[in-house]
């Protein structure tokens, strides 16, 4: 039987990485100006877009010092519990990637060696809630990737320095701290003005304009990847509770207006009371302005025939977060391919991931997961390679063959620089 969609959403669920047209003009307009006038431009739209002016966007050591003694103790000691889950993992990750050197032929070296980034841009965003997870999850890999120097910009929140976030980009070790945010962040911090400077590589996710913001700055700086308005698909068989399975969904729909939430299911029952309860809960949530929204226009709830199917749709979908609330939870590893982080049994689930456990939060959305995985310490390395050759032998050999593939190709240049290794090294009577 074909799906049976209990619910739709009253929008369609943002099928590619492609933003509204609006969207993505204001953030062209944006950038253009702020190449062609740097600060002023920057502090024009920070005006404009957060009603936020300071004499300086950068916080002096005094300004970091004073908003972490504002931050209450125990909020400080979980932000240090935290980070010391999310840089175990990332150290774990760090010890996966290795240099190397083979010797492919005798004499003939070839290897591959890690190099961290120089300069770092973090994003931390905050528009609507202080993600402070977020500081932990860019620049905290960042520095276990061996970034020797990272810039985080938040925005302010209701006119004020976030302090909390304050906090977590300093105890993750960030070299400076801009309140900044949006689309003047992002494109001051890939530009460089004349007090901000210029980052090879920005990280962090945000909404829809820093997102963009990414997208159109790449080219003048490399990015982590699509990290937008955030997503839930939790995958059920008969055995979910609809009560964990309603909490969870709204757990990420109050992210924003604009983030899908979807249920697939083999149960018609699961889809129907998850519903049920997801109105109920919605009547007493403080963020239930955002997550009915959300709900509402890109929720979904679909009743599949088998777990296969519910697989191979999860996998079209390519949502950002996957929870697997089955019977034997496990299969999804091995079924699935495409998503950005999988929570497998009711035991865990995405806000653990956003907040606590240690894997990173930075994933792929819209659909970005078909290409990319999340933010992990591989990205802020560059993945070079060298080659030497210590046998005379083995270079005249190449230098001949050099010298007929790059003709082969119409490359004389190429050629004769294999032909002359071939003369130099090869043996004494070669000619060619
Ligand atoms: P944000 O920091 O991303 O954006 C706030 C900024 O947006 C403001 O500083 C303002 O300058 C700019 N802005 C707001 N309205 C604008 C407009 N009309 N024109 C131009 N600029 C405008 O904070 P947020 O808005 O709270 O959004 C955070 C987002 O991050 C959410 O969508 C959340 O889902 C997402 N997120 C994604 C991931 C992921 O890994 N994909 C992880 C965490 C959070």
């Amino acid at each position: 039987m074909a799906p049976r969609y209990l619910k739709t959403g009253t929008k369609a669920a943002k099928s590619s990485s492609a933003p509204e047209l609006d969207v993505a003009s204001i953030v062209k307009g944006v950038i253009d100006d702020i190449r062609q006038n740097g600060d002023s431009a920057v502090r024009k739209y920070s005006e404009k877009f957060d009603r936020w002016s300071p004499e300086s966007f950068k916080l002096s050591k005094e300004q970091i010092d004073a908003a972490i003694a504002a931050v209450p103790k125990q909020t400080i000691e979980d932000i240090k519990l935290v980070q010391a889950n999310v840089r175990r993992f990332a150290h774990a990750q760090r010890d996966s990637i290795r240099d190397f050197e083979i010797e492919t032929q005798p004499g003939v070296f070839l290897g591959q060696k890690n190099n961290p980034i120089s300069v770092v841009g973090a994003y931390i965003p905050g528009g609507r809630y202080p993600l402070l997870a977020s500081a932990h999850m860019t620049i905290l890999t960042a520095k276990v990737a061996g970034v020797p120097h990272v810039i985080g910009a938040t925005p302010p929140i209701a006119g004020q320095i976030p302090n909390t976030t304050v906090a977590a980009m300093h105890l993750a070790g960030v070299d400076e701290i801009y309140i900044l945010g949006g689309v003047q962040a992002v494109a001051a911090l890939a530009i460089g003005t004349e007090t901000i400077r210029k980052v090879d590589f920005l990280a962090g996710p945000g909404n829809a304009f820093v997102a963009e913001g990414k997208r159109q700055l790449f080219g003048d700086i490399g990015i982590d990847l699509f990290a937008g308005p955030t997503e839930i698909l939790i995958i059920t068989d008969g055995t979910a509770d609809p009560f964990t399975v309603a909490t969870d969904i709204l757990s990420q729909a109050e992210h924003g207006p604009d983030s899908p939430a979807v249920i697939i299911t083999t149960s018609e029952e699961v889809g129907m009371k998850s519903m049920e309860i997801i109105d109920e809960l919605l009547k007493d949530l403080p963020t239930a302005q955002l997550a009915g929204a959300s709900w509402k226009a890109f929720g979904e709830v679909v009743v599949v025939d088998s777990l296969e199917e519910a697989w191979k749709m999860g996998d079209e979908y390519a949502s950002e977060h996957v929870q697997i609330f089955t019977k034997e939870p496990r299969e999804a590893l091995e079924k699935m391919t495409a998503y950005g982080a999988l929570f497998l049994g009711e035991k865990t689930c995405v806000s653990y991931g956003d907040k606590v456990i240690g894997t990173n939060h930075v994933l792929p959305t819209r659909k970005a997961a078909k290409y990319t995985g999340g933010l992990w310490v591989g990205k802020f390395l560059r993945t070079t390679t060298y080659q030497e050759i210590r046998n005379p032998e083995a270079s005249g050999e190449l230098g001949r063959l050099c010298g007929r593939a790059a003709r082969a190709e119409n490359f004389e240049g190429h050629a004769r620089s294999g032909d002359l290794r071939a003369r130099k090294y090869f043996h004494d009577n070669y000619s060619w």
